[in-house]
């Protein structure tokens, strides 16, 4: 029999489809037209495949499937999945304030700006907090933006579910305070405290645990191979005050959820999960880090996996013509619809005169369609620097961040792939340190693009296949309830 729908969720029509709000996860999915008329038959007693094929003959039975695998991904559904995960979310501890914990920093992850102004170039940084506005105002920077008249003028706003926000205006391609000695115009008169929050923690990351914030680096630096090394002169003691600080004045801070998604439908406890932190502080010295931490990453998967309670009428043979989806057929809708979406951003950003942003678009796009293999990186630092987004990623539990562990270890992978990729195109082998970090920059900006990360989320199945080989895998893990 087919679970039915948890009776203890709010359900609110939307629509043609409907809200549920979750008490147990904290959560609000919004069921579309289809899985909403799955979810009207269930509560009108069709569960079972026969009869809810009957019930929705509107919809196919594969399709049937799809929706019901994704509710019940979703622990929409009063069955074995959710009765496995349930006490994980009821037994989620909450974090201590970040301002609260120690800073846990590996030494290797230090820099130290050199202010060579890349990263203030064709980025759209904010938001803009009201010290910031009244700097600009004070230090009349304001006037630097062609035909502004009043310092608002500066700012680029709007409006979102939080409120409104305001950003800085670029002039060209630039941040309207970048001087032409590429300084920030408001840290060389009034210090870091007058820059953006974005501008002040950059490259770094945070993330808030039950016992440290831990730090990882954003890979969008145009100069690692300076400023790691600069940063790896500075004490280490002094760099964490600095950030200590920062996290302390209220830096974004991503909290690392309890339970910790691993996959759609597939969570461990957040104590759990930081059990495994030695292994994957193992695997970072392993002689290859992606190989061990690929193992590492699919074995916790597996052995979740393996823990929950076999779901019979998820079995295709209920379903006329619901096949085992084929990986490689989804990575190629992906790779097409990728390319399909980069064309486009390539070439608004060109109409709309923006370079570097048509430059990355175009070098992701081509990295896409390599047919060769990255050459390899003879030098010793180049190859430090292609490990530095893994290492990054593990110190910080940064693959989590993007939505799961599988879909998060994909993304990476496929960064880390376009990055190569990118700085082939650039540069015939052997691949100097610059290219690699141009394409590990472009890459990183690229799929952090609002449309090209929505198309990931889109097909987050594909991300995930390549750690999910022993459990079942199906079109609604791209597809989010
Ligand atoms: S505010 Fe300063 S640090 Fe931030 S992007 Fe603009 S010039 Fe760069």
């Amino acid at each position: 029999m087919i679970p039915p729908p948890r009776p203890d969720l709010r359900v609110t029509p939307v629509g043609a489809g409907l809200a549920v709000d979750d008490p147990v996860t904290g959560g609000r999915a919004r069921l579309g037209p289809e899985s909403a008329a799955v979810w009207r038959a269930l509560l009108d007693g069709h569960r079972h495949p026969a009869t809810l094929i009957a019930a929705v003959p509107h919809l196919s039975p594969a399709t049937l499937r799809d929706r019901l695998c994704q509710l019940d991904d979703a622990l929409l559904l009063d069955g074995a999945r959710f009765a496995a995960h349930r006490g994980l979310f009821a037994r989620a501890e909450p974090l201590p304030a970040a301002a609260d914990l120690p800073l846990r920093l590996d030494p290797a992850l230090r820099h130290q700006c050199v202010r060579c102004g890349a990263s203030c170039t064709g980025v759209h940084v904010g938001p803009v907090p009201d010290t910031t506005r009244a700097a600009v105002e004070r230090l009349g920077l304001w006037r630097a933006v062609p035909g502004a008249q009043k310092p608002d003028d500066a700012f680029v706003r709007g409006q979102s579910p939080d409120g409104p926000w305001a950003m800085m205006r670029r002039v060209g391609e630039a941040c309207f305070a970048l001087a032409q000695d590429a300084t920030c115009g408001l840290h060389a008169a009034e210090g870091p405290a007058a820059k953006p929050p974005i501008c002040r923690q950059f490259p770094y990351t945070f993330t808030r645990g039950p016992d440290a914030v831990y730090v990882g680096l954003q890979m969008e630096c145009a100069r690692f191979e300076a400023t790691l090394p600069a940063g790896a002169e500075r004490p280490v003691e002094r760099v964490e005050a600095e950030l200590t600080a920062l996290v302390a004045e209220g830096a974004e801070v991503f909290d690392l959820p309890d339970p910790v998604p691993l996959a759609a439908g597939l969570w461990i406890s957040r104590a759990a999960y930081l059990g495994q932190a030695p292994r994957w502080a193992a695997a970072l010295d392993a002689d290859a880090p992606p190989d061990a931490l690929r193992a590492l990453a699919a074995e916790i998967l597996a052995a979740a996996g393996d823990a929950l309670p076999p779901d019979p009428w998820r079995a295709t043979a209920y379903w006329p013509a619901a096949d085992a989806p084929s990986p490689a057929a989804a990575r190629a809708a992906f790779v097409a619809a990728l390319d399909d979406l980069l064309e486009r951003l390539s070439e608004a950003a060109s109409l709309g005169g923006r370079a570097l942003e048509a430059e990355a678009t175009a070098a992701a796009r081509r990295a896409l369609h390599a047919t060769a293999d990255a050459p390899p990186l003879a030098d010793p630092e180049a190859r430090r620097l292609a490990q530095l987004p893994w290492r990054a990623a593990v110190r910080e539990h940064g693959l989590i961040r993007q939505r799961d562990l599988a879909a998060g270890f994909g993304r990476l992978e496929l960064s880390i792939a376009l990055a190569r990729g990118i700085a082939a195109d650039r540069a015939p082998a052997p691949v100097p340190i610059r290219a690699l970090n141009d394409g590990l920059r472009l890459a990183s900006r690229v799929l952090r693009m609002a449309p090209v990360d929505a198309l990931l989320r889109q097909h987050a199945f594909v991300l995930r296949a390549a750690l999910l080989p022993a459990l079942e895998a199906g079109p609604w893990l791209g597809v989010p309830a």
